[in-house]
């Protein structure tokens, strides 16, 4: 067994329809097509057509199963509730939304134009409301159970420099996860989410790391388990998440990071830097003093 395996039963996603917005590429697109070996159905949707319907075809293929392509741009709310309309018309219900979809760059906050900066709030924050409101609002009046996953990151809470508008928007993504885990409990809706640290997509790398940065910045030298993440890895709690094994969690953040947040948080955790030699020093200065 390795972490690049796949954790759950065959089948565990069996009956289930599975809504992933942003699930034409990336780690979208990885828990997809894990949700998809589990047996689920899966509705994969974002701006670019062509390129979810590429994806489809070779989910299809490499699985058997079947996958919708939508395409929604999930600022805009009329988009949103047509696909919403399409996915159910299609499968006959959704039981899982999956808010994966989102923007983000790295700049000084102060270069940033007020369009830069309400474009990532946009997608991120709006995009993640607009689709949970819809959803949200049809299984009440449904009276059918649902879930919701949303992905945000470790600097939802920590906050971080120089992606601020992304740092505000997962906060209230966050924010947004645990009060309808409350307020919406008594509907059978769980709502979860998951905050990654470094997993390598393509997006994620070209638009956070251009360049020579990733060679300048390797993201692996933060991480102290000394790696970034598997895109399994994370499918992997995704699955859990969003099956039915999980039907006691609520409104609960999963860290997927290898400690990453929690070594720039630590004070003396730079401390690493020290060799055994110095140490040795120490303590046997120490034991004069005694
Ligand atoms: P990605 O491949 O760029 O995924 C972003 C997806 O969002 C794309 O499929 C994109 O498709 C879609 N999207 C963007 N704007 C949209 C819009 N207005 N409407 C609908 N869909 C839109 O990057 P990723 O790394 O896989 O990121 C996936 C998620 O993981 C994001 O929530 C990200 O914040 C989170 N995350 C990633 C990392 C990491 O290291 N990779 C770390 C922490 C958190 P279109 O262009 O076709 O619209």
């Amino acid at each position: 067994m390795s972490y690049t395996d796949g954790m759950l039963k065959d089948g565990a996603l069996k009956g289930k329809t599975i809504l992933v917005t942003g699930g034409g590429t990336g780690l979208g697109k990885s828990m997809g097509l894990y949700f998809l070996k589990l047996g689920a159905n899966l509705i994969i949707t974002s701006r670019k057509l062509d390129v979810l319907q590429n994806t489809a075809k070779e989910m299809e293929v490499s699985t058997g199963g079947k996958v919708l392509p939508l395409a929604c741009d999930v600022r805009e709310i009329d988009q949103v509730e047509k696909m919403w309309t399409d996915a159910v018309a299609h499968f006959g219900k959704v039981d899982v939304v999956l808010n994966n979809a989102a923007g983000n760059f790295i700049s000084p906050t102060e270069r940033l134009s007020s369009n830069a900066f309400n474009t990532v709030l946009d997608i991120v924050l709006k995009g993640t409301s607009n689709v949970t409101l819809t959803a949200g609002k049809y299984w009440i009046k449904e009276k059918q159970a649902g879930t919701f996953l949303n992905i945000v990151t470790t600097y939802a809470w920590t906050g971080s420099g120089y992606v601020v508008p992304s740092a505000a928007a997962k906060a209230g993504v966050l924010a947004m996860t645990r009060s309808l885990a409350v307020e919406w409990a008594k509907y059978k809706i769980r709502s979860n989410a998951i905050a990654p640290g470094p997993f390598p997509t393509e997006g994620a790398w070209s638009r956070l790391l251009p360049g020579d940065l990733v060679k300048k910045f390797d993201p692996a030298k933060k991480v102290p388990v000394g790696r970034v993440g598997d895109h399994q890895e994370l499918a992997n709690i995704a699955a859990y998440l969003v099956s039915d094994y999980s039907a006691y969690v609520n409104g609960e953040v999963i860290t997927i990071d290898g400690g990453e947040w929690l070594m720039g948080a630590g004070e003396f955790n730079n401390l690493d830097a020290i060799p055994q030699e110095m140490w040795d020093m120490m303590e046997a200065s120490r034991g004069k003093k005694a």
